[in-house]
């Protein structure tokens, strides 16, 4: 049974006050806030098992390295991988697409080629994109959303042709909360024989993803979106493709033998991991990982979703509110405007209330473009959010729209 309030007592940081009011936390999107098991296995590492990993024969070392290597592999059991060696450590999702877009376009592309985005991404999943598009001359074309903030699927052969080498999209956009069929896009990118990497940023906390199902060939994310430490992530990539890929950094841990005429290097997934890794932070996602799997994510969906269904009936009715996008298919994530309020100024008003959303363009500086508007409020939910936590932020918005009048 999914019980929120024993949920909510795993959070520590929920018993704050903020200007003397319990904290409503809506802004999931940005970043999560960590259990206590999570801030408990920190603890533990650092007061029991610390020692830098794979290099040392000591005991402090080797049990790091142990600790290191079994977190790699739940995660890789977490999302379907075939082999803990395509689990990459990274330090996050921006991280993770810049390690692909800095290394495949490099051997799979030739001037003239095409790269493949989605008008709702990220900004860090369009600026390395452009970036090796201007080192490589390479095109980069954008598949357009329509006006309720759904993928245009009818363009998607169109603009996935013979030319297109790469296609990166979010599995669910951050702004509008759209769950894309990315099945399909991953379909017609096959077809063409071209790459996929899924950017799972705003997924992984949500959605259950198998990567041998998926049929991508890249998923990138965050642990702190995923209620684990900041400044670890993952990327995932098909074993042969990984191997064909030049290393992203150079340093320790990712060479097999260094001479000053040459260099050989590692393994997977150790070749794209130099220098020390955050091992302390693995331990926390792996953590973290546990975590969900023992609530479930099924029920976790369940919960989020009658949140989010609750706060679109109760907010999108009021007068004054304008809702940016209503996908077909929408993650726990609502984008709306207050008439003649900045975003800025909401959200600043609900923050003296106790209430965290994220105000502005959210990273995706041209999906504010397509909808021309400077940005937006964004409300997005967690685990531990409830329905009554809703109904504080709907009477502080229903008196904010009507101090503004
Ligand atoms: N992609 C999406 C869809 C996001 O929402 C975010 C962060 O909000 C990112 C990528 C970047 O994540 P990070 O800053 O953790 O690297």
């Amino acid at each position: 049974m999914f019980d929120v309030e024993k949920i909510r007592r795993d959070f520590p940081i929920l018993t704050e006050k903020v200007y003397g009011k319990p904290l409503v936390y809506f802004d999931n999107g940005a970043t999560t806030q960590k259990p206590k098991c999570v801030l408990e296995r920190i603890m533990r590492a650092y007061t029991t098992e610390n020692g830098n990993i794979h290099r040392g024969v000591h005991y402090m070392s080797e049990i790091a390295t142990e600790r290191h290597e079994a977190a790699r592999e739940i995660i890789a059991r977490f999302i379907g991988a075939s082999s803990s060696q395509e689990v990459i450590f990274t330090r996050g999702t921006t991280e993770s697409i810049n390690l692909v877009a800095r290394t495949l376009p490099d051997v799979i592309c030739q001037r003239g080629d095409e790269i493949v985005v989605s008008e709702m991404e990220h900004h860090s999943n369009i600026v390395p994109w452009q970036l090796a598009a201007e080192r490589l001359g390479l095109k980069l074309k954008v598949i357009p959303i329509t006006d309720g903030g759904d993928l245009r699927y009818d363009l998607l052969d169109e603009i996935i042709t013979e030319k297109t080498k790469i296609v990166a999209i979010t599995m669910v956009s951050n702004v509008l909360g759209t769950v894309n069929d990315v099945r399909q896009v991953i379909r017609q990118a096959k077809k063409v024989g071209a790459k996929v990497l899924v950017d799972g940023a705003q997924a992984i906390a949500h959605i259950h993803v198998d990567m041998r199902a998926l049929g991508a060939d890249f998923f990138a994310f965050s642990g702190h979106k995923v209620y684990a430490p900041n400044g670890i992530g993952v990327l995932w990539g098909r074993k042969e493709i990984l191997e064909m890929m030049p290393p992203f950094m150079g340093g320790g841990e990712m060479i097999d033998r260094v001479t000053f005429e040459k260099t050989t290097y590692n393994k997977l997934p150790f070749k794209f991991e130099a220098g020390t890794p955050d091992y302390i932070g693995s331990l926390g996602l792996a953590e973290a990982i546990n975590y969900l799997d023992r609530i479930g994510l099924d029920e976790i969906k369940n919960h989020e979703n009658e949140l989010m269904n609750y706060a679109v009936e109760r907010i999108c009715s009021m007068k004054g509110i304008r809702r940016i996008g209503s996908p077909e298919k929408c993650s726990g994530v609502l984008s709306f405007l207050v008439d003649k309020a900045h975003p800025y100024d909401v959200g600043a008003m609900l923050d003296k209330l106790g209430v965290a959303v994220r105000t502005g363009h959210h990273c995706a500086e041209p999906l504010m473009d397509r909808f021309g508007i400077p940005g937006t409020i964004r409300a997005s939910f967690a685990i531990y959010n409830t329905k009554e936590e809703v109904e504080v932020f709907a009477k502080g918005l229903e008196r904010i729209i009507s101090i503004i009048g």
